[in-house]
């Protein structure tokens, strides 16, 4: 007789991916999806928080596609970009008409990107971020499907492999006790890493937790060296890194140095309008030529329309003011962050990983569909195409029968013995590490630097206690799995960028990274 499982399908994650493709989960059977946090707080939290939020919407399908390989910088999978245009348009109307306030009517465009899109076609909620009234339409309607039940401040820590597939989710529930779920299939929606990074604009829950399970349970990971670095977020002590969006660039506002100089002239034709990749170069050339200790570069809006300011960029505005500082009067100070991860665990189009019975969706998953680098706004876009066919193609498993046998799991955690330093110290050496060594400017020898450190770290948490020591340790297995394979990578492309190898290799190099154990790949 077969095992019964707890439920048929585990979800982790309650972002956009997770929740959309719980939707289409919800048609076939039972679904539990799990969040570290509380949805509440993550809807004010989350990810798709504090832009103006962008979503690509039907223009012209061969011209979208045209900007998303162009940025992508060769590496692109095109099928996936092709899936990604073309059915962007039947996910934007059944969100419509899920009742997200971004009502036609009140749809607003605007040309978004900093000269990489080739025309206006984003898709913007009235008055909100479109991210968040995306989030509240999802989750709204998930809670309204009988089979789906959400668990709230549940963390997944570890994967239930037996047989070579996937039996279930080994978790901490909010009391911190320990327990497992089985599942005929689980799907990874975790998110980003962005917390690998001494500045990110990402939520504290983007720890990598998605990439590390799967890489521990034997799944193939993808791209980890393209990370997108936004090169204007706000630098003040004790302050959240506030994404300073690119808008306010393209409406006129200048960069300048310590020395109150305009810089970005002598580093592209293009001024402040150049692509993100060579701003946040620029800007990383110019702090690290300064003498100050703490060093930034700022923000000058005060030549414009303080009114048309206010107007334009409210939430910008009412956040710097929270930090007193008057954006149409003042300058604002502000460093590179780390922003998206195109890299993640392999999938094939309709989310299948190489590990029998997983799938991934969202920022965590990785099918090639932002290449070396990606547009803005095809992310919320990539969640929710990419989660809706992972959700129709894992209806298919639960014909298969559970595996019976006894439980294996991919990592033997929760051993005994304390760490040697505080766990928020540790945390602090990575992202220390990874800013430092594998961050927007590479060498061979800053990328050795840092698997050496990050080696050395992995020693002292192979054996996490708790949650906040999981998070500790998957930070160390994304970061060495991103330091792994940009030293690999001998060439610069997107977001990847060594001194040491300044060119772009299509002979060599037009190829993505894939990592198993400790083999390293191009295909
Ligand atoms: C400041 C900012 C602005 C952005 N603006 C835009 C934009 O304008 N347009 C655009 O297209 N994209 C934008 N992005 C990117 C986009 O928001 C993200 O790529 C997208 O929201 C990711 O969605 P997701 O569902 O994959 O992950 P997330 O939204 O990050 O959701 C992850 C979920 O997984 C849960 N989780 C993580 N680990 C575990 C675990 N171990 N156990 C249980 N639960 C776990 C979290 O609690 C959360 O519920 C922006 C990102 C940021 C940071």
């Amino acid at each position: 007789m077969p095992a019964s499982p707890d439920t048929d399908f585990v979800v982790i994650g309650a972002g956009i991916a997770g929740l959309r493709a719980a939707i289409e989960l919800a048609a076939a059977g039972r679904v539990l999806v799990l969040s570290k946090q509380e949805i509440t707080d993550f809807a004010r939290e989350t990810n798709a928080r504090p832009t103006d939020g962008v979503l690509s919407d039907e223009d012209e399908i061969s011209l979208h596609l045209q900007d998303t390989l162009e940025v992508g910088d060769g590496l692109s999978n095109p099928e996936a970009a092709k899936v990604l245009v073309e059915e962007a348009p039947e996910r934007i109307a059944e969100l419509i008409a899920w009742a997200t306030k971004a009502d036609r009517g009140g749809i607003k465009l605007t040309f978004e990107g900093a000269g990489v899109h080739s025309r206006n076609r984003t898709l913007h909620a009235n008055g909100a971020s479109t991210g968040r009234e995306i989030l509240r339409t999802l989750c709204t309607r998930a809670r309204s499907l009988p089979e789906i039940s959400v668990r709230e401040c549940e963390f997944s820590s570890e994967l239930d492999v037996i047989d070579g597939r996937i039996a279930g989710v080994r978790v901490f529930d909010h009391d911190g006790q320990v327990h497992t779920i089985q599942a005929s299939a689980v799907l990874l929606a975790t998110g980003g890493l962005g917390q690998l990074y001494l500045n990110t604009t990402n939520p504290a829950t983007s720890t990598g937790d998605g990439v590390a399970l799967a890489y521990r349970g034997g799944a193939e990971i993808m791209d980890m060296e393209f990370v997108q670095f936004h090169p204007t977020a706000l630098y003040l002590k004790k302050a959240p890194r506030l994404l300073l969006s690119e808008a306010l660039l393209e409406k006129g506002a200048h960069l300048l140095n310590m020395e109150m100089t305009r810089f970005m002239p002598k580093y592209h034709p293009m001024g402040e309008l150049a692509p993100h990749h060579v701003l946040a170069r620029a800007i990383m050339h110019e702090l690290d030529r300064s003498r100050a200790k703490d060093p930034v570069v700022y923000l000058d809006l005060t030549d414009l329309d303080a009114q048309q300011i206010r107007r334009r960029f409210p939430r910008i505005y009412a956040a710097c003011m929270q930090c007193n500082i008057d954006i149409a009067s003042e300058f604002i100070p502000l460093q590179p962050a780390a922003h998206f991860s195109m890299g993640g665990v392999r999938t094939n189009l309709e989310g299948q990983t190489s590990l029998p019975g997983l799938y991934a969706a969202g920022e965590t998953a990785a099918n090639g569909v932002h290449g070396a680098n990606r547009l803005a706004g095809n992310s919320l876009l990539e969640a929710l195409v990419f989660a809706a066919r992972a959700g129709r193609k894992m209806c298919d498993t639960l014909r298969r029968p559970m595996a019976k046998a006894s439980r294996r799991f991919s990592a033997r955690a929760y051993s005994n013995g304390p760490l040697p330093l505080p766990v928020e110290q540790i945390i602090g050496q990575i992202r220390q590490l990874m800013w430092k060594h594998a961050g927007i400017v590479r060498t061979g020898s800053s990328l050795e630097q840092a698997i050496r450190g990050l080696e050395e770290i992995g020693r002292q948490i192979s054996y996490p206690h708790n949650r906040r020591e999981c998070e500790a340790r998957n930070l160390q297995t994304a970061g060495l799995l991103i330091a792994r394979s940009a030293l690999a990578r001998e060439e610069s492309r997107g977001s990847h960028y060594r001194t040491d190898f300044p060119d772009r290799n299509d002979m060599k190099l037009r190829r993505h990274s894939l990592v198993a154990g400790d083999k390293i790949r191009f295909e």
